[in-house]
């Protein structure tokens, strides 16, 4: 029942087959970078606090070749993304049009070292838009790409550097004030594990999870709710004035005691949204440690108060994430800890615990009931994966 992920070989094969027909000659580097699902800990990052995501078998590829031209041409294999093919000058690297490639630019004028124009097609099999990261894992492939020509690196930049790099990429040029999360996990994640992530400290902490009888399991909802589009920066914003009024530096500094005793001084929206905050960061790290002492019950418990948390405080939630949580959880009895929904919200996906001898009866389930109300959703079965790396062709 659960959709199967194409290989990192199909990719590779897929974007050099493509390259060869658009460019006429063989690509002779690769890197490939995965999308993450934040298992607990959302709207916390930007807040300083504590996330706890692994990287999933999904991944971007990019293959490409150097060039001397001194324009860029590149090529997304990505369905539903038009026009799919654009060129640049290297040495005016601005965002513009077509969106997608300001992931592209964005990283390219982020290298701590000159790199030369050059033609690249990128294959993936991260959902775009889903929840699960699409846009770091292009960002992260493109910056591993890159670094493999590139001249005169700056020997001092490091791993932390290279996350930071590309996390500014979509900053100032996908117009996303994101957190860190999202390219650290794309970059240092490491099969068998997730990664508790202190979005302050910028340090990560690998924790090995499951055994062979539990499962994560991402289900898109296959629903995206444009809203505005300033629902993030909105609650950014909101964070930052909330910081103020209670006289930290960041949410992190918050306890739950002391907003309680300023609660006054606090409109009742800001209230409710730093209540989430603040009781998601203690749940991230409260929920690592149950995962790492194979307390699946807690962990899952913790999924449902995060998601429940999001959904009333937050308000990030929507009605098929809300449905999909809720069928996950009417099988509880039949081996699922816990779920919730994952990622910046508003629809995307949802995330899993449970006992892998369930996975079939689970999904048939939530396949029923979501489907009875006119919605698809799709189902991966993800093992913890490894982050970012250059391909060898
Ligand atoms: P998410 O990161 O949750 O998938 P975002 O809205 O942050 O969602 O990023 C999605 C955007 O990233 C896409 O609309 C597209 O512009 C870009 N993107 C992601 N994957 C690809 C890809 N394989 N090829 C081209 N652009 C991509
Ligand atoms: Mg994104």
């Amino acid at each position: 029942m659960s959709s199967t992920v194409r290989t990192v070989e199909e990719l590779i094969k897929e974007a050099n087959e493509a390259f060869q027909k658009k460019f006429g000659v063989k690509p002779r580097l690769a890197a490939k970078a995965p999308g993450r699902v934040n298992l607990i800990g959302e709207h916390t990052d930007y807040n300083d606090g504590y996330v706890f995501p692994m990287a999933l078998p999904m991944v971007t590829v990019v293959v490409g070749n150097p060039t001397e031209s001194g324009v860029c041409r590149v090529e997304t294999l990505a369905a539903g993304v038009d026009p799919s093919y654009t060129e640049f000058p290297l040495n005016d690297l601005k965002p513009g049009s077509p969106k997608w490639c300001n992931y592209v630019k964005g990283v390219a004028a982020q290298m701590p070292g000159k790199i030369p124009s050059f033609d690249a097609v990128i294959a993936s099999s991260v959902p775009l838009g889903g929840g699960v990261s699409s846009s770091a894992s292009v960002e992260v492939a493109v910056y591993t790409f890159l670094e493999q020509i590139m001249a005169e690196p700056d020997i001092e930049t490091t791993v932390t550097d290279k996350i930071l790099r590309c996390q500014k990429a979509e900053h100032e040029y996908a117009g996303m004030p994101c957190g860190i999360m999202d390219q650290f996990i794309s970059v240092l994640g490491k099969e068998g594990h997730a990664l508790l992530i202190d979005c302050r400290a910028k340090e990560g902490r690998l924790v090995p999870m499951l055994d062979s009888s539990v499962v994560v399991l991402v289900t898109n909802s296959n629903v995206k709710h444009e809203l505005t589009g300033s629902e993030y920066p909105t609650r950014r914003k909101q964070c930052q004035t909330a910081a103020k009024i209670l006289g930290v530096p960041s949410l992190r500094d918050a306890t739950e005691l002391e907003l309680e005793r300023k609660k006054e001084e606090l409109d009742e929206e800001t209230y409710r949204r730093v209540r989430h905050v603040v009781s998601e960061i203690r749940r991230t790290v409260d929920a690592a440690a149950a995962l790492e002492n194979g307390d699946y019950n807690t962990f899952g418990n913790m999924m449902v108060a995060s998601h429940n948390s999001l959904r009333d405080d937050y308000e990030v939630s929507c009605k098929e994430l809300d449905q999909l949580v809720e069928y996950a959880m009417e099988m509880k009895p039949h081996g699922v800890y816990g779920s919730r929904m994952t990622g910046g919200g508003f629809g995307g996906c949802t995330v899993t615990l449970l006992k892998a001898t369930a996975v079939d009866k689970v999904i048939d389930h939530i396949h029923k009931k979501y489907s009875s109300l006119g919605n698809k959703a799709t189902f991966f079965v993800c093992p913890p994966s490894d982050g970012a790396s250059k391909i060898s062709l």
